[in-house]
């Protein structure tokens, strides 16, 4: 029987250090029992530091605190949420570096023990997200040109309704001045005065309806954890990161996860925030260093925060920068930013720049959190 055990064992050792995937065999109550050299190499321990240890150690915040929790839960339930579904989270490495990552997990049941094993996919690889990828930008792409008609409305129906509001004043002046000439064409001039401002006013109303139209949206606000948000942005904004160079860090802050918020638009927010952030490192910094950061409050909001080592906003743009087609980028539409604004402010948030005295830049956004009981429900 021992023999038998050891042969087994050897076995396991053996697959272990020669699978290619990262895999990590955890018991039930989350203790790590073995992980595969590829897993030593992505997170960067060895098996020895991690033998024994709570896996919980190779996630982040608010995950880190809530595994165990979310293992009872499995074990008393028998609920899945993630058994045999898969999943992308994030991972932390030993030097604190988190990575998006793709998690399906299994169950292995002998009569008195109870495993889980975790196949692990690094998503940071341009590669292996491809399919999911696509498939947020399509979501995504199609929401940015949405909501960048909502934008152009917005500033045609400012820029438009100006002159057409001064047309129209023209014309009932013109009218007026006729009641003062007598003669044949008087009255149907008068009454051809009249339908173009009618037109011209109609013009006006056509124009914001359009963008009370785009700007309602077909928000679907519904309540999201921030952190699921955010990786799910990040998996798409953070493509080409680690070949720029670029260190990525999360501080996800667990009280501040429940958000009233439209899924597409947010990660839009994000995804744009991300790709401003981590152009202007590439151009200007050798330092490259993104924090995606959450944080509670005020009050009942939640804030987000994008902060890069760029080498800050230029001048010329820095007044405007919420303005549409402001851009300093030879093809930049300069819509990014001012779409980001509509979308956190129809959330009922604010978003605002800083440029902190040490350089670089630091985007900060609200969103209202949704309550604790509200946040269970979710989950
Ligand atoms: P676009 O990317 O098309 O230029 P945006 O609205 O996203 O449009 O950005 C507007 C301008 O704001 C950019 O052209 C750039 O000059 C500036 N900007 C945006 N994000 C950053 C950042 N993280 N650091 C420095 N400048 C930035």
């Amino acid at each position: 029987m021992a023999l038998a055990l050891e042969a087994a064992e050897a076995r396991l050792r053996s697959i272990m250090q020669t699978v290619p995937d990262a895999m990590i065999i955890i018991d039930e109550r989350g203790r790590i029992e073995s992980l595969s050299t590829t897993a030593e190499r992505l997170f960067g321990y060895s098996m020895a530091e991690l033998a024994g240890r709570n896996v919980s150690q190779l996630m982040p915040s608010p995950d880190r605190e809530q595994h165990d929790g979310y293992l009872k839960r499995y074990l008393t339930t028998g609920e899945r949420r993630i058994i045999g579904i898969g999943r992308i989270v994030v991972g932390q490495r030993k030097d604190g570096t988190t990575f998006p990552m793709h998690l399906t997990v299994g169950e292995l049941r002998s009569a008195e023990r109870h495993y889980f094993t975790g196949f692990i996919r690094d998503l940071t690889d341009q590669q292996l997200t491809e399919s999911r990828l696509k498939e947020l930008q399509s979501e995504v792409t199609h929401m940015s040109r949405y909501t960048a008609l909502g934008e152009m409305a917005s500033t045609l129906a400012h820029e438009i309704n100006q002159p057409l509001t001064a047309i129209s004043n023209y014309l009932r002046g013109s009218q007026r001045l006729l009641d003062r000439l007598d003669g044949e064409p008087v009255p149907m001039l008068r009454e051809a005065l009249g339908k173009a401002a009618d037109q011209a006013l109609r013009a006006g109303h056509i124009i914001r309806r359009l963008r009370e139209f785009v700007s309602r949206g077909d928000s679907d606000r519904r309540i999201e954890s921030l952190a699921k948000l955010i990786e799910d942005a990040s998996t798409l904004a953070l493509v080409g990161a680690r070949e720029a160079g670029i260190t990525v860090s999360f501080r996800l802050d667990p009280k501040a996860d429940f958000v009233l918020a439209d899924r597409i638009q947010i990660q839009q927010v994000l995804v744009n925030l991300i790709r401003n952030a981590m152009e202007i490192m590439t151009e200007t910094a050798n330092d490259r260093r993104l924090d995606i950061a959450t944080a509670a409050g005020p009050g009942e909001l939640v804030e987000v925060s994008v902060a890069d080592t760029g080498s800050g906003l230029a001048p010329e743009v820095a007044k405007h920068l919420f303005q549409p087609f402001v851009t300093t980028k030879r093809h930049g539409m300069g819509l990014g930013l001012s779409i980001c604004r509509t979308i956190v402010e129809a959330h009922g948030g604010k978003i605002w720049v800083e440029s902190p005295p040490g350089g670089g830049t630091i985007f900060r956004f609200t969103l209202r959190a949704a309550t604790m009981e509200e946040g269970a429900d979710a989950n």
